[in-house]
């Protein structure tokens, strides 16, 4: 068997195309254009360049934005009142801190200083547990990605065994809150698994979806999956490679030329979850403009 390639670029760009397409709507029918405030603390090379695919992304949908950047040695006092200043402000309906942000600063707090209603990546508290209660909010983009990856495959999950591999808040534990639900394109059965579960094979066996998030190069390997499975590949690991001109070449969390001959429907990486996170950022955005929360 060799699997079909689920196609995260193609299915992001979609949803794109939707949530621009609503974005006119919105700007011509109520002169109203969505905005999203970044905060980016400090000069980390990643956080940087993350930051700026998201502004690209946010300028090709139409939407305004604005980038805060504050220093590495700032005190938590003056991210809060940042946060504080955007939740004020009416043009900016998302405010995105991102993350990780400096020791000294304690995260959790400042996550909850911003207002649920603007919290585009979906990580507040009171989001988190409208999540697991099954009611509309602004959810975590890659989870949300994920679940649209499949439906937009024709991969209902419903009735289906889905094992999660990791148990991060940004990943494997909004990914369970959501399938769970007693919802249309949701109602699965689902297992977490992680570093201590004992014989993870066992239960990525038993899986008639299995989502890799652990952050471990190529780990989920073909012999560890059912033939037929369906597989999602969150990871995103860069790996020597002697073969590339790089020297280097980013991979997933799942080995995918053994697993891609046993599953029936793969994700690649790169170009399957990833392209998704950022997609579903754009939509929830678009979704705090008009307060209208799924
Ligand atoms: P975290 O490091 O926050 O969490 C990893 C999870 O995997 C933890 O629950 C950990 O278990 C578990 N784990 C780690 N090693 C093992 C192991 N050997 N066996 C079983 N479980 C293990 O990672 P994230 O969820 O943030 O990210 C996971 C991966 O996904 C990373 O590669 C990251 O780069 C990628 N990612 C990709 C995104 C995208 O848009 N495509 C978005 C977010 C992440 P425990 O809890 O016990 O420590």
């Amino acid at each position: 068997m060799s699997a079909r390639i689920i196609d995260g670029k193609k299915i992001a760009a979609e949803i794109r195309a939707e949530v621009q397409a609503a974005t006119r709507r919105l700007i011509s029918e109520q002169n109203l254009t969505p905005g999203l405030a970044f905060i980016l603390v400090g000069h980390h090379p990643a956080s940087e360049s993350y930051v700026r695919s998201k502004e690209k992304a946010c300028a090709e949908m139409g939407f305004r934005t604005v980038t805060e950047k504050l220093s590495e040695d700032i005190v938590e006092q003056q991210l809060l009142d940042a946060v504080a200043r955007f939740n004020e402000d009416s043009t900016y309906h998302g405010i995105l801190i991102q993350l990780p942000l400096p020791k000294h600063i304690r995260e959790d707090r400042v996550i909850s200083a911003i207002d649920p209603a603007k919290d585009v990546d979906g990580f507040h508290p009171i989001n988190v547990g409208k999540l697991m209660l099954g009611q509309p909010c602004l959810q975590p983009c890659t989870p949300a990605g994920i679940r649209e990856l499949l439906i937009r495959s024709g991969i209902d999950p419903s009735g289906k065994h889905v094992v999660i591999v990791g148990r991060s808040n940004i990943v494997g534990k909004p990914l369970a809150a959501i399938l769970m639900q007693k919802q249309q394109g949701a109602n699965a059965t689902v297992t977490v698994v992680h570093s201590a579960t004992n014989n993870i094979a066992d239960y990525t066996r038993q899986a008639d979806i299995i989502v890799a998030a652990i952050g471990q190069a190529e780990f989920i390997r073909g012999e560890m999956i059912k033939p037929g499975a369906t597989v999602i590949d969150v990871g995103i690991n860069r790996i020597v490679d002697a073969a590339s001109p790089t020297g280097s070449r980013l991979t997933g969390d799942v080995h995918f030329e053994s697993t891609s001959r046993v599953a029936s429907a793969i994700t690649p990486v790169p170009g399957g979850v990833g392209p998704m996170t950022i997609a579903m950022l754009m939509r929830n955005t678009l979704q705090a403009a008009r307060r209208e929360f799924r």
